[in-house]
């Protein structure tokens, strides 16, 4: 390889928004066969809203939202910003919370005048009405939000993103490059179905915990892939480093872009296509 051409390559990169590492990278990028895609912050806009509150008997809506947002308020997941903003939008000034503690990839816990309350994926058993509130949440799209207190599930607040504007057009680049995606993710099954239907993925592997992804990633080079990944947040870190190739938003967390080989410094995916079909050109220019 020249080192001219490599250098070349990455010029041409910087100009399109794409930091790459190093031009060692670029070698990585030419046998990718599959694009792994985390869902929220990389194909949806991670920006998050509350759209609705289930209280089961006994108790009300407020008080599930009060308890849940009082939580959720020491959380930086997209989730919690969503269901934090929404109960201090209708309810005003949150209670405060004691001995707070997050579960990552699942919710978050704490203690809110007295009750000790868990909000997310943290229940075992679901009172048959709170798990029919939070599937029809779930059939429309959006990601139920369980919300608990002393031990008994009572409640679900559902909140949704949007799939970002460009993120069809993206898969369709991937596609004319030969490349197969797959959308990954934390979420619920049916909530990423809808996702990957409206951008054109027909392989989808969700329900997946933070510690999961790279298992995924690993799962699938031993399939005979070469794979690079795309993804925003902290639970991606480790699967982006243990991909052939990685690519961080440039939006995300400061640990992706950390983990990843090339970022996306707008945090546009269509530019994930352009990444790689310029290094493949950059090294047809070398060979
Ligand atoms: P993704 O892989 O889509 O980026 P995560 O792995 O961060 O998502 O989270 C997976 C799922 O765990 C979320 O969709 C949500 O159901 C649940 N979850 C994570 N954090 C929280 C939280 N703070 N509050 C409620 N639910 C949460
Ligand atoms: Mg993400």
């Amino acid at each position: 390889a020249t080192p001219t051409a490599l250098l070349v390559g990455t010029g041409r990169g910087a100009q399109l928004g794409i930091l790459i590492k190093g031009p060692e990278v670029l070698e990585s990028t030419r046998r990718v066969d599959t694009v792994v895609l985390d869902k929220t912050g990389t194909v949806t806009t991670g920006r998050m809203t509350l759209h609705e509150v289930y209280a089961a008997e006994g108790t009300d809506e407020d008080e599930v939202l009060r308890l849940a947002g009082a939580v959720e308020h020491a959380s930086e997941h997209p989730v919690a910003r969503a269901v934090a903003a929404g109960a201090e939008e209708r309810l005003g000034t949150l209670p405060g919370v004691e001995d707070f503690e997050n579960v990552p990839g699942r919710g978050v816990r704490g203690r809110v005048a007295g009750r000790e309350v868990a909000v997310g994926r943290l229940h075992d058993a679901l009172p048959p009405e709170v798990a029919a509130a939070a599937e029809k949440a779930e059939r429309n799209g959006r990601t139920a939000v369980v919300v608990g207190w002393d031990g008994t599930a009572r409640g679900v607040v559902a909140v949704a993103d949007a799939v970002k504007e460009t993120s069809a057009e993206a898969v369709a680049r991937l596609r004319r490059l030969g490349l197969t995606p797959v959308l990954l993710t934390g979420d619920n099954r049916r909530v990423a179905e809808s996702v990957a239907a409206a951008v054109g993925i027909d392989e989808v592997i969700a329900e997946v915990l933070p510690e999961e992804k790279v298992a995924v990633v690993e799962r699938l080079r031993s399939e005979g892939r070469t794979v690079a990944m795309v993804g925003d947040g902290v639970n991606d870190a480790a699967a982006l480093a243990t991909a052939d190739l990685g690519l961080a938003m440039g939006t995300g967390t400061d640990a992706a872009i950390e983990a990843g080989d090339l970022t996306l410094v707008r945090g546009d995916l269509r530019v994930a296509a352009d990444a790689i079909r310029l290094s493949r050109r950059t090294l047809s220019i070398i060979k």
